[in-house]
């Protein structure tokens, strides 16, 4: 299956692409995550994206058209995979049509994770992450087993640079202006499912796996 992950920040779209990539043996590929590595190494692309990224500003377009690029071609993502924090705008959205077009691949979904503006902001703060696996947990909802640590691997979780108040803001604000609009793009083509992502974690996904059970059998 090749699956877009549509919602705003702080919407549960990482931890439920974890899920959804286990069970349906898809390869999550998140820029987000991908612009972090960058930054970590200190590559050239790095460095360019740090700034937009500590203003909770989109880096641009044309940057992470090409990762994107690059990335679809590896092999690993043959079997399918599930698009998370990409694309943002629809500059980037009409480039990935372009792109399936010349790989001959179609979309089969594009999920879209409803949570309301002021659970976003308390969400995002309350957010950790780890340095090691990307995971991320919850303070209140979703605390690590032992305080500070990764139940994963030990790391050391840490706050986001961009997960502080003022930044979240913009971000949504983001959301709000240039990404939102992909929900009609992708609804014109018939291709959006939307799922209420506020309740617990594991109820979320059940009402995900429904939507993605049923798609896969037509
Ligand atoms: P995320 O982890 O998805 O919340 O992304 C963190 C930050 O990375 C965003 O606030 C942007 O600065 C940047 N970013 C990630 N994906 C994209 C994208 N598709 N287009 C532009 N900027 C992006």
């Amino acid at each position: 299956m090749r699956l877009i992950f549509l919602g705003p920040p702080g919407s549960g779209k990482g931890t439920q692409s974890e899920f959804i990539c286990k069970d349906f043996h898809i390869v999550q590929l998140s820029t987000g995550d991908l612009l972090r590595y960058h930054r970590k190494n200190g590559t050239e692309l790095g460095k360019k994206a740090k700034e937009f990224m500590d203003k909770g500003e989109l880096v641009p377009d044309d940057l992470i058209i090409e990762i994107i690029r690059n990335e679809l071609k590896k092999k690993e993502y043959s079997n399918g995979f599930l698009l998370d924090g990409f694309p943002r705008t629809i500059t980037q959205a009409e480039a990935l049509d372009k792109l399936l077009a010349e790989l001959n691949l179609h979309l089969d979904a594009v999920l879209v994770l409803n949570v309301p503006t002021e659970e976003l902001i308390t969400r995002l703060t309350a957010r950790r992450t780890c340095p090691i696996c990307g995971k991320t947990y919850h303070l209140i909802y979703n605390p690590p087993k032992v305080d500070g640590k990764c139940d994963l691997d030990g790391g050391e979780l840490y706050q986001r640079s961009d997960d502080n108040e003022e930044t979240v803001r913009n971000r949504l604000e983001v959301y709000e202006k240039q990404t939102k609009p992909l929900i009609d793009y992708y609804q014109s083509k018939g291709l959006a499912y939307f799922i209420d992502g506020i309740g617990k974690i594991e109820d979320i996904y059940s009402r995900l796996k429904a939507i993605l059970d049923s798609i896969k059998k037509n």
